[in-house]
């Protein structure tokens, strides 16, 4: 039992045919539930009438920093009339890129606090995309009131932990440590990648052993991010094994321990039975 919290079978790359085929590979597999996480209007779209044609299958909608410019309000209304699909589990992602120093951070940025805001009016959970911008998003994320009683009053606390639940997950987070127990202090989720079976992973080590495992997912963010060792070829849901199987490791629990906690606390996180 794995849940894989983050994946692209609506990459644009892929044709219809290697979508099926992904889909096929997954019901094959000891994935039972994805998350189709959309990174503008269509690709959410396209993640939405996936979750609807695979039981497995649930949609996130929203629009990733690197394509704000297609933004408008328009598109919002659009992002928010599929949001009301029962299938839509989460807005995201979003969030803040500042890779190679974009010049578009005030765009993004407003964007960002857009689609924030129509994520607490609709009471979802949010899958946040953070790169090379850890300082602003924290901020915004406070000044918008993810974190703030209002919103977390709309969820249940973790029942493992009593922790508060903002439902506000980090997708391949890729901070340290301290900062990530501040997140989780704040009512934040964590989810793992890919990268932390890299030989350069201590940071996202330290990480895992850090944080409680009731607060952390597993993720792919397929067809990127392939775990090692395969490592070079295109990263499908499935692989998320490998990933589930370090957190294990570096627990020191088992590998089932590790799946099962994961499934549970990601079908918690989006409010799946
Ligand atoms: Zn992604």
């Amino acid at each position: 039992m794995l849940f894989d919290s983050h994946t692209h079978l609506n990459n644009e790359t892929y044709t219809t045919r290697e979508r099926e085929e992904l889909a096929a590979a997954i019901e094959a597999s000891p994935v039972s539930y994805v998350v189709d996480v959309g990174f503008d209007l269509e690709s959410s779209a396209l993640a939405l009438s996936h979750a609807k044609k695979y039981p497995w299958c649930w949609a996130a909608a929203g629009c990733h920093p690197h394509s704000v410019r297609e933004m408008d309000e328009d598109a919002l209304a659009m992002l928010k009339s599929l949001a009301k699909n029962g299938k839509v589990v989460a807005i995201g992602e979003i969030g803040l890129d500042y890779n190679r120093g974009r010049s578009d951070s005030e765009q993004q940025q407003y964007w960002f606090k857009k689609q924030l805001r129509l994520a607490l009016e609709m009471g979802k959970p949010i899958i946040v995309h953070d790169r090379e911008a850890g300082e602003d998003v924290l901020r915004i994320l406070k000044e918008e009131g993810v974190f703030s009683e209002r919103r977390i009053s709309r969820f249940p606390e973790n029942p493992k932990t009593r922790a508060k639940d903002a439902r506000l997950l980090l997708h391949c987070y890729s901070g340290d440590a301290e900062q990530a127990l501040r997140y989780i202090k704040l009512g934040a989720t964590i989810s793992i990648a890919g990268p932390v079976t890299y030989k350069n992973a201590r940071k996202t080590v330290e990480v895992v052993e850090a944080a409680p495992i009731e607060h952390l997912l597993v993720e792919t963010d397929a067809p990127y991010l392939t775990p090692e060792p395969l490592r070079g070829r295109p990263n499908a849901s499935p692989f998320v094994e490998y990933t589930a199987r370090k957190v294990a490791a570096i627990k020191e629990i088992t590998y089932e321990e590790a799946a099962r906690a994961t499934c549970e606390n990601a079908k918690r996180f989006f409010g799946i039975e």
